[in-house]
């Protein structure tokens, strides 16, 4: 008899091999790093002071790393700072608060980057794969399919980068230093779990081993695959969990986030719990807001008697446009309505800003395509 088949294709298995990037300073630990500088013949301290300008002053390029001796320098950065991220195009709106950068990996991937200034904080959203497997038919990322996982040091650096852009003063009426980041761009970060876990200690690790940043404000927003939730569950680590879970009912979350066919909306639910009851952390559940798709009065109702009493709260995002999508946002006397029965039964409920639409840079709207081509800008 032939073996079935598996219900979904294997979430998360690349189309293609495409290849790793060459090691990086942020690949590795302190400790890792003076094993690779001791490995070049190159004393160990000068790990940590290729660290305290990688981390601590944000400079990427080694040319600027001049206290280095030249031979040294040499060695060290042809080693371990390879150029990961190479600019292709940087936009920017509201005003220079919000810029999306596009780079072009080493095999020719492309990712995106995008960071976003408040008048108390400075967020940078990162990729962690190129493309997403994940298939999530309202998301433009989710369209291509996947590339590849990133590797550690390839999401560090994109941080590493914004950080600069903000330490420079880039986003007028921000504080300069970055403080948060958030994993909702390009990706499913769960799916590319170990080198996200380790790019998390880094960015939290204090420099010159990262880049001081707290876990409180790190949030890893997944699909909800189930087995990564409890593995990051045992992870001791208090970042945020963002749960993306866009419908309460089995029947509609299939369609919308087709990683349901496999984790059912109960299953994920406790999983999340279980997380917010380790880390003391409430649960981010986000919830795109689609017209006559998931905006019904019934469904918020579903919702609140799902949440009610749980350590929760609900993110609205109203539907960004994706180039081809049958599906706009919900009309705001919906969403309203919606935000007051939730509410009303007792879930803190926000709605998100929606960031970055006239750049495609909001949730969503990731697809990094080349400039010139069909729906580059
Ligand atoms: N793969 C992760 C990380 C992406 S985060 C996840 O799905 O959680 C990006 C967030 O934006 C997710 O909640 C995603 O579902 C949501 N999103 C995707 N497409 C969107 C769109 N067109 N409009 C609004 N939100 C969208």
């Amino acid at each position: 008899m032939p073996a079935a088949g598996p219900a979904l294709p294997v979430l998360g298995a690349p189309r293609r091999r495409a290849a790793m990037p060459p090691r990086h300073l942020a690949d590795l630990d302190l400790a890792g790093r003076r094993a690779a500088a001791a490995e070049l013949g190159v004393p160990a301290f000068r790990a940590a002071q290729l660290s305290t300008h990688y981390f601590g002053r944000l400079v990427r390029d080694p040319a600027g790393m001049t206290d280095l001796p030249a031979a040294a320098r040499e060695r060290l950065a042809a080693e371990l700072l390879p150029p990961l991220l190479t600019p292709v195009r940087e936009l920017a709106c509201d005003d220079g608060a919000t810029r999306k950068a596009l780079w072009r990996l080493h095999d020719g991937s492309l990712v995106e980057s995008v960071l976003m200034g408040y008048p108390d904080r400075v967020t940078a959203c990162v990729s962690s794969q190129a493309g997403c497997g994940m298939a999530c038919p309202f998301c433009a990322t989710g369209q291509a399919g996947l590339t590849r996982n990133l590797s550690t040091a390839e999401i560090v650096d994109q941080v590493v980068y914004l950080a600069g852009v903000a330490a420079g003063g880039a986003v007028a009426g921000s504080p300069p230093r970055l403080s948060r980041v958030v994993f909702m761009g390009m990706g499913e970060p769960l799916a590319n779990y170990p080198r996200v876990v380790e790019a998390v200690r880094r960015l939290t690790a204090p420099a010159p081993e990262g880049l001081g940043l707290s876990q409180r404000h790190i949030t890893v927003s997944t699909v909800g695959l189930v087995p990564a939730i409890h593995r990051l569950t045992e992870e001791g680590l208090s970042v945020t969990l963002a749960l993306s879970l866009h419908a309460p009912d089995d029947g509609l979350r299939d369609e919308l986030v087709p990683v349901n066919q496999r984790w059912k909306v109960a299953e994920v639910l406790e999983a999340a719990w279980r997380y917010g009851a380790r880390t003391g952390r409430r649960v981010s559940i986000e919830y795109a807001m689609i017209r006559d798709v998931n905006d019904q009065p019934w469904r918020a109702d579903l919702l609140g008697r799902l949440l009610a009493g749980r350590l929760a709260h609900v993110n609205l995002i109203p539907l960004n446009p994706t180039p081809g999508s049958r599906w706009d946002a919900s009309p705001k006397p919906v969403e309203r309505e919606f935000v007051r029965r939730l509410r009303a039964a007792g879930v803190p409920t926000t709605v998100r800003d929606t960031r970055g639409r006239e750049i495609d840079g909001a949730c969503g709207q990731l697809a990094a395509s080349e400039p010139g081509s069909a729906n580059g800008r």
